[in-house]
């Protein structure tokens, strides 16, 4: 399809800055088709040429895709002054690809959160408009009851107004700590912490498990990730 400059082409892959990438064309190890190029301002087509660097062949691909467990005490964006973020996480391999956080997760909150530097993929998961479930677990102080459950299902009056679209509260157990699942299609700033609060109550602790069919990969440790499948990619469209 578009055809673009074959050092920002390497470059974005991370094989170095374009400077480095010219070093390499001068040097006579860069064959585009088989052919040596010398010259790193040339455009191709990255999808249809055999581009080799020291005759090692370069697989292209402009998007990545990848599912972390996000562990406490990082926040969900590209960069800060002062906290940690999700980016710190990753290494420079899927760095280079620029991903950013689809969706926001709190400081202090665990789970599933998805990288990419897709940005319609990006859209298609947040819009409102798609209804995308994200299914959470959820530790509450005090016990959750029957009337709570209700009241999810109705919607929830925020502390500025808004009024929650109806979601969904399964109890596993009730105690002074209550376990609980909670599926919401929008996310609203602190949503589930001020949807308790309404109600009175404090979320102790709280995981996203799912986002629409894709499913936390358990086997991920706090601070771990993965590239998302085919298959896996295939749930979010
Ligand atoms: N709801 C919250 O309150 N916090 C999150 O991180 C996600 C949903």
């Amino acid at each position: 399809s578009k055809s673009e400059r074959l050092d920002k082409i390497l470059a974005n892959l991370g094989y170095g800055s374009r400077k480095d990438i010219k070093g390499l064309a001068r040097a006579g190890i860069v064959k585009v088709n088989g052919e040596t190029i010398r010259d790193s301002s040339i455009k191709i087509n990255p999808y249809t040429s055999k581009i080799e660097i020291d005759d090692e062949i370069v697989e292209y691909r402009e998007f990545i895709y990848l599912m972390m467990n996000k562990p406490k005490g990082y926040i969900s964006s590209t960069d800060d002054f002062r906290d940690k973020t999700v980016i710190d996480l990753i290494s420079d391999e899927y760095k280079v690809f620029n991903p950013f956080p689809v969706g926001r997760l709190d400081k202090d909150t665990e789970g599933l959160m998805i990288l990419s530097n897709d940005g319609q993929l990006s859209h298609r998961v947040l819009t409102p408009k798609n209804r995308i479930e994200k299914l959470y677990y959820a530790e509450i102080e005090g016990t959750v009851t029957e009337e709570d459950k209700l009241s999810f299902q109705e919607g929830i009056v925020l502390d500025d107004g808004y009024k929650t679209l109806p979601s969904k509260l399964d109890i596993l157990t009730v105690g002074h700590i209550s376990k609980v699942y909670v599926t919401i299609e929008e996310g609203k700033f602190h949503q589930i912490k001020r949807m308790f609060l309404a109600l009175g109550k404090r979320v102790a602790y709280l995981k996203r498990i799912a986002i629409g069919g894709l499913k936390l990969d358990e086997s991920l440790e706090l601070g771990e990730y993965r590239e998302l499948t085919q298959e896996e990619i295939i749930l979010l469209e």
